[in-house]
């Protein structure tokens, strides 16, 4: 574990990417790191995320009661102390509204495809976790079916969680998301991202380990081939009865 100081200027300093690269308006956003396993530093409610200093720093226990601090913790809190539970090996979260991300969110899009070989090693997809009320329980909740086997994610219509082993690697997955985002947007402008195949995916997560990619991370959606419906399966079949009756009618006549 590293000194208390370096881990409250590290956290300090991704406040600031994240206001420097506009990732939020105003005070939006919420950054923690989990200093023990019974206490989380979190980012303070009310103040920009460019105005952060160590001391604005808020600790609270797992079950979001104030420790030490002289402010109010960000209001979710609730959201970050469900994802600690969940992932008990992690110490970061990050939160943001990136506007590129957050306009995939919002128009209910995940960035699931298997398009981009750096997001399909270290975060194989990003997906969508459903609407709930920011600052809720219920939007706690909705984290549930995703987070264990992703460490990135869109909450829809809202913006974008990342986690990881420290602030640093929590951020620059958010960065990450925000960065694939923009891309998969312009493809779409262009006509559509053109996905790789299965087997590139495959040699893809085959190279996971040599980048001490953790296992049980989730893969991307290769495209399948669409099963033909049923519609289409009776169509072929009175063809091929019209035209085996069409032959045997011309051997016939
Ligand atoms: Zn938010």
């Amino acid at each position: 574990m590293r000194p208390l100081h370096e881990i409250k200027r590290d956290l300090v300093r991704v406040c600031r990417h994240i206001d420097a690269r506009q990732f939020v308006a105003g005070r939006d956003g919420n950054v923690s790191v989990r200093i023990s396993d019974s206490t989380v530093l979190i980012t303070p409610a009310g103040i920009r995320k460019g105005d952060v200093e160590v001391d604005d720093l808020i600790l609270v226990d797992r079950g979001g009661r104030l420790v030490d601090g002289r402010g109010q913790p960000s209001s979710e809190t609730g959201m970050h102390l469900r994802i600690y539970d969940a992932r008990p090996e992690i110490r970061a979260v990050a939160h943001a509204h990136p506007p590129v991300a957050t306009g995939f969110a919002a128009a209910g899009i995940a960035l699931s495809e298997c398009v981009l070989p750096e997001v399909i090693v270290g975060l194989g997809q990003v997906p969508l976790a459903r609407y709930a009320t920011p600052g809720t329980a219920a939007l706690a909740e909705t984290l549930d079916p995703v987070v264990r086997n992703h460490d990135a994610f869109l909450l829809q219509n809202h913006g974008a969680v990342a986690v990881g082993s420290d602030v640093l690697e929590a951020y620059q997955r958010l960065e990450t998301v925000e960065h694939s985002a923009r891309i998969l947007l312009v493809a779409r402008l262009l006509g559509g991202a053109d996905p790789l195949t299965p087997a590139q995916v495959e040699d893809l997560i085959a190279a996971r380990a040599r980048y001490g990619v953790r296992e049980g991370l989730a893969g991307c959606e290769t495209a399948t081939p669409p099963a033909a419906t049923a519609d289409e399966e009776i169509v072929a079949r009175v063809t091929e009865r019209v035209l085996a009756e069409l032959r045997t009618q011309a051997r016939g006549g």
